[in-house]
């Protein structure tokens, strides 16, 4: 049975439009990796965990269809299907607003909760009191008392005034309001240009109320914000753990070896069910190592021909998403290849940053390393390649 309680009521709206441009880089906010994942996964858990009857869009910029993909891929699957198709952003962040305020027409939702993607850490509290303040008021914003004066300045940078501290306060979202009362004062304010919605429902003449916003919940605007955040995920995941992994195939007449998604050209390849990428596979039972979660052989069953000549990033993406799922991340990962032949140093960093790739982790925390066995052993006489790897992963205890 469905619970108004539980968001049965509710959209939300997160609006990730944003291009970031006092952040730096080409990589707007709420799509950086923030604990391995991107923000804007974050900020969609946080909302689905608080409301999970509740409808939600995301506003997206055109250019970032990819990204928004790569977002929704790392959130459990039970909450990405549940987001709408994604309502493309305006020019402005109140166009944004309205035309996702458009794509919830047919949801039949009477509150709204609009906020902002690059707030990640907002409270199941702060989301339920929310929606409770719109039922109560119709339109309503979460609100900090500032410990800065505030002053006024003019154009020479003079002050021209101080207003008193006591009845200023600083906004956050999620904002919240009826639907329709919302929809129509943005129709009300199209062209006109206003920073939060809040601003939007005042100009159409309704009262807007205040309720506690949380310190916690702040929005990431700048390299620090990201620093920050980071350490505040990080003192989350405290349960730290080391899995290792050990590979072997044997090679066969051939043209190519697939080391870490990397076809490297070679007068031999590897013979394998799958496309026998040894790196892969180590790294891959590394991570299984480290969740205690099986070995690649009981998850993917060579003796199941589904998996016969796969893409060996099928199951260390698998992998990865084991992590996430148990809301943890990936810290490192060391991987040693052993073999006289091809010589792995020219495309250790192509190989870094396709397993990156697959791991949905910044390139810094994927190490490559290779060796031969001084012409010892099976290495040592080219019948094959070894692989060894560990993978460090932080996860919150009890997970
Ligand atoms: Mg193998």
């Amino acid at each position: 049975m469905t619970s108004p309680a539980n968001g049965a009521d509710t959209a939300v709206l997160i609006v990730a439009g944003g291009r970031g441009s006092r952040f730096g880089g080409d990589v707007p906010k709420q799509y950086r990796l923030l604990g391995g994942r991107p923000v804007l996964a974050r900020t969609i858990e946080a909302f689905a965990a608080a409301l999970p009857e509740a409808a939600i869009v995301v506003a997206i910029h055109p250019d970032d269809m990819a990204r928004y993909q790569a977002a929704l891929a790392a959130v459990p699957e039970a909450i990405s299907a549940r987001a709408l198709p994604p309502a493309f952003g305006g020019a402005t962040r109140q166009a944004s607003v309205r035309n996702g305020l458009d794509a919830l027409a047919h949801q039949s939702r009477k509150i709204v909760l609009i906020h902002d993607a690059a707030r990640p850490f907002a409270s199941v509290e702060l989301i339920r009191t929310a929606r409770l303040a719109a039922l109560d008021h119709g339109a309503a914003v979460p609100c900090q008392a500032v410990t800065d004066t505030i002053k006024t300045v003019d154009a020479a940078g003079v002050i021209v005034g101080t207003p008193d501290r006591a009845s200023l306060r600083a906004v956050q979202t999620p904002q919240a309001f009826a639907y329709d009362l919302i929809l129509s004062a943005h129709r009300a304010a199209e062209g006109q240009e206003l920073t939060d919605d809040g601003a939007v429902a005042e100009r159409a003449g309704h009262r807007v109320h205040v309720f506690d916003g949380d310190p916690a919940n702040m929005k990431i605007t700048t390299a620090a914000d990201l620093a920050a955040a980071e350490q505040r995920v990080a003192a989350a995941l405290q349960d730290v753990r080391v899995g290792q992994g050990y590979d072997v195939h044997a090679f066969e007449p051939g043209d190519s070896v697939w080391l870490g998604g990397i076809a490297i050209p070679h007068t031999k390849k590897l013979l394998g069910h799958s496309d026998a990428d040894v790196l892969m596979h180590a790294i891959t039972d590394a991570i299984f190592g480290a969740l205690a979660d099986g070995d690649i052989g009981s998850h993917f069953p060579p003796s199941d021909p589904q998996w016969k000549g796969a893409a060996s990033e099928i199951f260390l993406a698998y992998a990865a998403k084991r992590v996430r799922e148990r809301g943890g991340m990936i810290a490192h990962i060391d991987g040693t290849v052993i073999c006289e032949r091809p010589k792995v140093g020219p495309y250790r960093d192509a190989i870094r940053a396709k397993l990156a790739e697959i791991m949905g982790l910044p390139i810094e925390r994927v190490a490559i390393k290779a060796t031969t066995s001084e012409r010892l052993g099976f290495t040592g006489r080219e019948e094959g390649i070894a692989a060894l790897a560990t993978a460090t992963i932080r996860l919150p205890f009890g997970a």
